[in-house]
Protein backbone atom coordinates (compact mmCIF):
# COMPACT_ATOMS: atom_id res chain seq x y z
CA UNK A 1 0.00 0.00 0.00
CA UNK A 2 1.01 3.61 -0.56
CA UNK A 3 3.11 4.80 2.24
CA UNK A 4 4.09 1.21 3.56
CA UNK A 5 6.98 0.45 5.04
CA UNK A 6 9.01 -1.99 2.90
CA UNK A 7 12.65 -4.29 3.38
CA UNK A 8 14.71 -4.40 0.18
CA UNK A 9 16.54 -7.38 -0.10
CA UNK A 10 19.05 -8.64 -2.75
CA UNK A 11 18.55 -12.00 -4.64
CA UNK A 12 19.98 -13.60 -1.87
CA UNK A 13 17.59 -12.05 0.65
CA UNK A 14 19.96 -10.14 2.27
CA UNK A 15 18.74 -7.01 3.71
CA UNK A 16 19.81 -3.94 1.94
CA UNK A 17 17.61 -1.33 3.37
CA UNK A 18 14.51 0.10 4.63
CA UNK A 19 12.43 2.37 2.12
CA UNK A 20 8.71 3.84 1.78
CA UNK A 21 6.43 2.58 -1.12
CA UNK A 22 4.26 4.50 -3.33
CA UNK A 23 3.19 2.49 -6.64
CA UNK A 24 1.60 5.85 -7.59
CA UNK A 25 4.99 7.48 -7.74
CA UNK A 26 7.49 7.38 -10.91
CA UNK A 27 9.75 7.18 -7.94
CA UNK A 28 8.19 3.52 -6.28
CA UNK A 29 10.88 3.41 -3.45
CA UNK A 30 12.74 5.84 -1.35
CA UNK A 31 15.46 4.54 1.31
CA UNK A 32 15.02 5.68 4.74
CA UNK A 33 17.56 3.81 6.12
CA UNK A 34 20.10 1.62 5.30
CA UNK A 35 19.89 0.01 9.13
CA UNK A 36 17.15 -2.28 10.01
CA UNK A 37 15.72 -0.40 12.77
CA UNK A 38 12.09 1.08 13.61
CA UNK A 39 10.87 3.66 11.58
CA UNK A 40 9.48 5.75 15.01
CA UNK A 41 9.43 9.12 16.91
CA UNK A 42 13.22 8.10 17.87
CA UNK A 43 14.54 7.49 14.13
CA UNK A 44 12.96 11.00 12.62
CA UNK A 45 14.68 12.60 16.03
CA UNK A 46 17.92 11.25 15.27
CA UNK A 47 18.00 12.15 11.88
CA UNK A 48 16.63 15.83 12.58
CA UNK A 49 19.37 16.09 15.07
CA UNK A 50 22.11 14.98 12.35
CA UNK A 51 20.48 17.19 10.15
CA UNK A 52 20.78 20.42 12.06
CA UNK A 53 24.32 19.51 13.43
CA UNK A 54 25.55 19.71 9.55
CA UNK A 55 24.19 23.31 9.69
CA UNK A 56 26.35 25.17 12.32
CA UNK A 57 29.19 26.32 9.85
CA UNK A 58 26.21 27.98 7.95
CA UNK A 59 24.68 29.34 10.98
CA UNK A 60 27.85 31.87 11.74
CA UNK A 61 26.76 33.81 8.83
CA UNK A 62 23.17 33.45 8.38
CA UNK A 63 20.40 33.20 10.72
CA UNK A 64 18.12 31.28 7.66
CA UNK A 65 19.15 27.56 6.43
CA UNK A 66 17.85 24.99 4.66
CA UNK A 67 17.79 22.31 7.81
CA UNK A 68 16.80 19.14 5.60
CA UNK A 69 17.23 18.56 2.18
CA UNK A 70 15.23 15.73 1.72
CA UNK A 71 17.06 12.53 0.47
CA UNK A 72 20.43 14.46 0.94
CA UNK A 73 19.78 14.19 4.67
CA UNK A 74 17.99 10.87 4.28
CA UNK A 75 14.75 11.94 4.75
CA UNK A 76 13.06 11.63 1.42
CA UNK A 77 10.20 14.18 0.12
CA UNK A 78 10.67 16.78 3.54
CA UNK A 79 12.36 19.82 3.34
CA UNK A 80 12.68 22.22 6.20
CA UNK A 81 13.73 25.76 6.04
CA UNK A 82 14.18 27.96 9.14
CA UNK A 83 14.03 31.57 8.66
CA UNK A 84 15.29 33.46 11.61
CA UNK A 85 12.90 31.26 13.78
CA UNK A 86 10.22 30.31 12.00
CA UNK A 87 9.87 26.70 10.17
CA UNK A 88 8.90 26.65 6.41
CA UNK A 89 8.02 22.69 5.92
CA UNK A 90 7.39 20.48 2.59
CA UNK A 91 5.71 17.16 2.96
CA UNK A 92 6.80 16.32 -1.07
CA UNK A 93 5.70 12.15 -0.73
CA UNK A 94 3.15 10.06 0.23
CA UNK A 95 5.27 8.18 2.54
CA UNK A 96 6.82 11.09 4.40
CA UNK A 97 3.09 12.51 4.83
CA UNK A 98 2.50 9.57 7.01
CA UNK A 99 5.13 10.91 9.58
CA UNK A 100 3.99 14.54 9.64
CA UNK A 101 2.92 14.69 13.21
CA UNK A 102 5.61 12.61 14.66
CA UNK A 103 8.09 15.18 12.46
CA UNK A 104 6.24 18.45 13.42
CA UNK A 105 6.46 17.44 17.17
CA UNK A 106 10.35 16.38 16.38
CA UNK A 107 11.03 20.20 14.79
CA UNK A 108 8.98 21.90 18.37
CA UNK A 109 11.25 20.25 19.96
CA UNK A 110 14.31 20.36 18.59
CA UNK A 111 14.19 24.39 17.12
CA UNK A 112 11.59 25.42 19.44
CA UNK A 113 9.93 27.79 16.43
CA UNK A 114 8.12 31.42 16.96
CA UNK A 115 5.96 29.33 14.24
CA UNK A 116 5.83 26.59 11.10
CA UNK A 117 4.10 27.35 7.72
CA UNK A 118 3.61 24.01 5.68
CA UNK A 119 4.47 25.05 2.14
CA UNK A 120 3.23 21.62 0.86
CA UNK A 121 1.75 23.36 -2.51
CA UNK A 122 4.04 21.19 -4.58
CA UNK A 123 2.32 19.82 -7.84
CA UNK A 124 4.54 16.65 -6.98
CA UNK A 125 1.96 15.98 -4.15
CA UNK A 126 -0.76 15.41 -6.85
CA UNK A 127 1.30 12.99 -8.84
CA UNK A 128 2.14 11.41 -5.01
CA UNK A 129 -1.91 10.79 -4.47
CA UNK A 130 -1.93 13.87 -2.12
CA UNK A 131 -4.04 17.05 -2.27
CA UNK A 132 -1.38 20.48 -1.34
CA UNK A 133 -1.87 22.98 1.18
CA UNK A 134 -0.58 26.13 2.24
CA UNK A 135 -1.29 27.35 5.97
CA UNK A 136 0.08 27.84 9.47
CA UNK A 137 0.35 25.00 11.48
CA UNK A 138 1.86 25.61 14.43
CA UNK A 139 2.00 29.29 16.14
CA UNK A 140 2.26 32.14 14.56
CA UNK A 141 4.22 33.04 11.04
CA UNK A 142 5.29 36.82 10.85
CA UNK A 143 3.93 37.90 6.94
CA UNK A 144 7.53 39.51 6.50
CA UNK A 145 10.49 37.78 8.28
CA UNK A 146 13.87 39.34 8.44
CA UNK A 147 16.59 37.49 7.70
CA UNK A 148 20.72 38.49 7.71
CA UNK A 149 23.01 37.28 5.32
CA UNK A 150 26.87 37.51 5.36
CA UNK A 151 25.83 40.99 6.61
CA UNK A 152 23.01 41.62 4.20
CA UNK A 153 19.65 42.38 5.66
CA UNK A 154 16.87 40.32 4.05
CA UNK A 155 13.02 41.00 4.24
CA UNK A 156 11.07 37.45 3.06
CA UNK A 157 7.79 36.42 2.95
CA UNK A 158 6.84 32.39 4.02
CA UNK A 159 3.57 33.09 2.93
CA UNK A 160 4.29 34.79 -0.88
CA UNK A 161 7.58 33.77 -1.54
CA UNK A 162 8.54 31.77 -4.52
CA UNK A 163 9.73 28.23 -3.62
CA UNK A 164 9.91 27.69 0.26
CA UNK A 165 10.55 31.80 0.16
CA UNK A 166 14.13 32.26 -0.38
CA UNK A 167 16.91 31.59 -2.68
CA UNK A 168 19.20 29.60 0.29
CA UNK A 169 21.13 28.02 -1.94
CA UNK A 170 23.16 30.86 -3.58
CA UNK A 171 24.22 31.89 -0.04
CA UNK A 172 27.82 31.02 -0.44
CA UNK A 173 27.30 31.93 -4.57
CA UNK A 174 26.74 35.25 -3.66
CA UNK A 175 29.42 35.55 -1.30
CA UNK A 176 31.78 33.91 -4.20
CA UNK A 177 30.82 36.40 -6.45
CA UNK A 178 30.94 39.71 -4.49
CA UNK A 179 34.23 39.16 -3.99
CA UNK A 180 35.35 40.14 -7.29
CA UNK A 181 32.97 43.26 -7.39
CA UNK A 182 34.53 46.59 -6.62
CA UNK A 183 33.65 50.09 -5.44
CA UNK A 184 31.93 51.66 -9.12
CA UNK A 185 31.39 48.98 -10.68
CA UNK A 186 28.50 48.86 -13.15
CA UNK A 187 26.72 45.75 -12.33
CA UNK A 188 23.53 43.88 -14.03
CA UNK A 189 21.62 41.46 -11.70
CA UNK A 190 19.41 39.77 -14.47
CA UNK A 191 16.67 37.46 -12.69
CA UNK A 192 17.47 39.48 -9.11
CA UNK A 193 14.20 37.50 -7.51
CA UNK A 194 15.16 39.44 -4.03
CA UNK A 195 18.03 40.89 -5.28
CA UNK A 196 20.52 39.16 -3.14
CA UNK A 197 23.57 39.20 -5.27
CA UNK A 198 23.06 42.62 -6.26
CA UNK A 199 22.69 44.08 -3.00
CA UNK A 200 25.74 42.29 -2.00
CA UNK A 201 27.38 44.15 -4.92
CA UNK A 202 26.09 47.29 -3.88
CA UNK A 203 27.98 47.19 -0.05
CA UNK A 204 30.93 46.72 -2.16
CA UNK A 205 29.92 50.16 -3.52
CA UNK A 206 28.96 49.19 -6.94
CA UNK A 207 25.75 51.05 -9.27
CA UNK A 208 23.61 48.01 -9.94
CA UNK A 209 20.35 47.35 -12.18
CA UNK A 210 17.96 44.82 -10.94
CA UNK A 211 15.61 42.94 -13.34
CA UNK A 212 12.96 39.92 -12.97
CA UNK A 213 10.05 39.64 -14.16
CA UNK A 214 7.95 38.98 -11.33
CA UNK A 215 6.67 42.46 -9.43
CA UNK A 216 6.37 39.94 -6.37
CA UNK A 217 10.30 39.70 -6.39
CA UNK A 218 10.78 43.38 -7.20
CA UNK A 219 9.20 44.52 -4.57
CA UNK A 220 11.34 42.54 -2.15
CA UNK A 221 13.80 44.44 -4.03
CA UNK A 222 12.81 47.59 -3.03
CA UNK A 223 11.76 46.51 0.83
CA UNK A 224 15.72 44.90 0.85
CA UNK A 225 17.40 48.40 -0.36
CA UNK A 226 15.76 50.44 2.16
CA UNK A 227 16.00 48.08 4.68
CA UNK A 228 20.14 48.12 3.62
CA UNK A 229 19.96 52.00 3.12
CA UNK A 230 21.45 51.33 -0.68
CA UNK A 231 20.19 52.47 -3.93
CA UNK A 232 19.58 51.16 -7.04
CA UNK A 233 17.89 50.77 -10.08
CA UNK A 234 14.91 48.57 -10.47
CA UNK A 235 13.26 47.24 -13.81
CA UNK A 236 10.59 45.04 -14.48
CA UNK A 237 11.44 43.10 -17.53
CA UNK A 238 11.57 39.83 -19.42
CA UNK A 239 15.40 38.98 -18.98
CA UNK A 240 15.69 38.04 -22.57
CA UNK A 241 14.04 40.87 -24.08
CA UNK A 242 16.01 43.29 -21.67
CA UNK A 243 19.53 41.62 -22.63
CA UNK A 244 18.51 41.70 -27.10
CA UNK A 245 17.79 45.30 -26.01
CA UNK A 246 20.88 46.17 -24.12
CA UNK A 247 23.30 44.66 -27.13
CA UNK A 248 21.50 47.22 -29.23
CA UNK A 249 22.72 49.84 -27.50
CA UNK A 250 26.85 50.95 -26.40
CA UNK A 251 26.74 50.03 -22.41
CA UNK A 252 29.01 47.89 -21.50
CA UNK A 253 29.23 46.51 -17.55
CA UNK A 254 31.69 45.56 -15.44
CA UNK A 255 29.55 42.07 -14.30
CA UNK A 256 26.79 41.00 -15.69
CA UNK A 257 25.22 38.10 -13.37
CA UNK A 258 22.74 35.78 -14.80
CA UNK A 259 20.63 33.42 -12.27
CA UNK A 260 17.76 31.82 -14.58
CA UNK A 261 14.89 29.38 -13.36
CA UNK A 262 15.27 26.26 -14.22
CA UNK A 263 14.59 25.93 -17.94
CA UNK A 264 15.36 22.00 -18.33
CA UNK A 265 13.67 20.21 -15.19
CA UNK A 266 13.33 17.05 -17.66
CA UNK A 267 15.83 15.51 -19.46
CA UNK A 268 13.68 16.37 -22.41
CA UNK A 269 13.83 20.15 -22.04
CA UNK A 270 17.49 20.30 -22.01
CA UNK A 271 18.01 20.77 -26.17
CA UNK A 272 15.92 23.85 -25.54
CA UNK A 273 17.08 24.76 -22.20
CA UNK A 274 20.33 24.97 -23.44
CA UNK A 275 19.33 27.43 -26.26
CA UNK A 276 18.34 29.54 -24.11
CA UNK A 277 21.27 29.16 -21.72
CA UNK A 278 23.39 30.00 -24.78
CA UNK A 279 21.76 33.17 -25.75
CA UNK A 280 22.01 34.19 -21.78
CA UNK A 281 26.06 33.39 -21.74
CA UNK A 282 26.74 34.96 -24.90
CA UNK A 283 24.80 37.93 -24.24
CA UNK A 284 26.77 38.20 -21.00
CA UNK A 285 29.85 37.53 -22.56
CA UNK A 286 28.94 40.46 -25.03
CA UNK A 287 27.87 42.99 -22.31
CA UNK A 288 30.98 43.02 -20.39
CA UNK A 289 33.74 45.37 -20.47
CA UNK A 290 37.42 44.32 -21.28
CA UNK A 291 37.90 42.27 -17.84
CA UNK A 292 34.58 42.28 -16.77
CA UNK A 293 33.37 39.37 -15.50
CA UNK A 294 29.95 37.27 -16.15
CA UNK A 295 28.44 34.71 -13.81
CA UNK A 296 25.77 32.36 -15.06
CA UNK A 297 24.11 29.71 -13.07
CA UNK A 298 21.89 26.40 -13.64
CA UNK A 299 19.24 24.71 -11.32
CA UNK A 300 18.95 22.01 -13.09
CA UNK A 301 21.24 19.12 -12.96
CA UNK A 302 21.00 18.45 -16.17
CA UNK A 303 23.14 20.87 -16.96
CA UNK A 304 25.56 20.84 -15.00
CA UNK A 305 28.93 22.32 -14.75
CA UNK A 306 30.53 21.02 -17.62
CA UNK A 307 27.81 21.97 -19.86
CA UNK A 308 28.50 25.48 -18.82
CA UNK A 309 31.99 25.43 -19.59
CA UNK A 310 30.85 24.23 -23.09
CA UNK A 311 28.82 27.16 -23.17
CA UNK A 312 31.81 29.31 -21.91
CA UNK A 313 34.02 27.90 -25.06
CA UNK A 314 31.19 28.28 -27.76
CA UNK A 315 30.41 32.17 -26.46
CA UNK A 316 34.37 32.75 -26.48
CA UNK A 317 34.36 31.47 -30.05
CA UNK A 318 31.40 33.47 -30.82
CA UNK A 319 32.38 36.66 -29.88
CA UNK A 320 36.03 36.15 -30.11
CA UNK A 321 36.95 37.06 -26.82
CA UNK A 322 39.45 35.61 -24.77
CA UNK A 323 37.03 34.12 -21.26
CA UNK A 324 39.37 32.87 -17.94
CA UNK A 325 37.23 30.41 -15.39
CA UNK A 326 37.89 32.50 -11.79
CA UNK A 327 35.00 30.26 -10.21
CA UNK A 328 33.16 26.92 -10.46
CA UNK A 329 30.03 26.66 -8.39
CA UNK A 330 27.85 24.61 -6.23
CA UNK A 331 24.86 24.96 -4.05
CA UNK A 332 25.74 26.47 -0.27
CA UNK A 333 26.67 23.07 2.38
CA UNK A 334 23.21 23.27 3.76
CA UNK A 335 21.60 21.93 0.67
CA UNK A 336 24.17 18.86 0.77
CA UNK A 337 25.74 17.36 -2.42
CA UNK A 338 25.34 13.35 -2.17
CA UNK A 339 27.72 11.13 -4.48
CA UNK A 340 25.60 8.91 -5.07
CA UNK A 341 22.66 10.69 -5.75
CA UNK A 342 23.55 12.62 -8.96
CA UNK A 343 20.56 15.34 -8.70
CA UNK A 344 21.41 16.71 -5.46
CA UNK A 345 24.00 18.07 -7.05
CA UNK A 346 21.35 20.05 -9.22
CA UNK A 347 22.84 23.85 -8.63
CA UNK A 348 26.39 24.73 -11.16
CA UNK A 349 27.47 28.14 -11.44
CA UNK A 350 30.56 29.20 -13.71
CA UNK A 351 32.52 32.90 -13.24
CA UNK A 352 34.24 34.26 -15.98
CA UNK A 353 36.70 37.09 -16.54
CA UNK A 354 36.30 38.35 -20.05
CA UNK A 355 39.16 39.76 -22.37
N1 LIG B 1 19.28 35.42 -8.05
C1 LIG B 1 18.16 35.19 -7.19
C2 LIG B 1 17.35 33.93 -7.54
C3 LIG B 1 16.83 33.90 -8.96
S1 LIG B 1 15.48 32.82 -9.19
C4 LIG B 1 18.66 35.18 -5.74
O1 LIG B 1 19.88 35.15 -5.50
O2 LIG B 1 17.83 35.18 -4.82
C5 LIG B 1 14.97 33.16 -10.81
C6 LIG B 1 14.21 34.46 -11.00
O3 LIG B 1 13.95 34.60 -12.40
C7 LIG B 1 12.84 34.53 -10.34
O4 LIG B 1 12.83 35.64 -9.49
C8 LIG B 1 11.84 34.75 -11.50
O5 LIG B 1 10.82 35.68 -11.17
C9 LIG B 1 12.73 35.30 -12.57
N2 LIG B 1 12.31 35.07 -13.96
C10 LIG B 1 11.78 33.94 -14.49
N3 LIG B 1 11.62 34.08 -15.83
C11 LIG B 1 12.07 35.32 -16.14
C12 LIG B 1 12.20 36.04 -17.35
N4 LIG B 1 11.84 35.53 -18.53
N5 LIG B 1 12.73 37.27 -17.31
C13 LIG B 1 13.11 37.82 -16.14
N6 LIG B 1 13.02 37.18 -14.96
C14 LIG B 1 12.50 35.96 -14.96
Amino acid sequence: QSGEIVKIQDQNAKFLALGYINPLSEITLRVLSFNDEPIDSEFFSKRIKNAIKKREAVALRSNAARLIHSEADMLPGLIVDNYNGYLGVQFNTYGIEQYRSIIIEELIRQCAPKGIYDKSDAKVRRKEGLSTTNEVIYGEVAPQILINEDGVEFEMSLIEGQKTGFYLDQRANREIVSRYIKNKDSVLDIFCNAGGFGLHALQKGADVTFVDLSQNALSQVESNLKLNNLIGEIIRADAFEYLTQKLQEDNRYDAVLLDPPPFAKTKKEVHSAMKGMKFLLQSGVKLAKEGGIVAIFSCSHHIGINELLDLAKSASKESRRFIEVLETMRADIDHPYIVSIPNSNYLSGLLVRVY
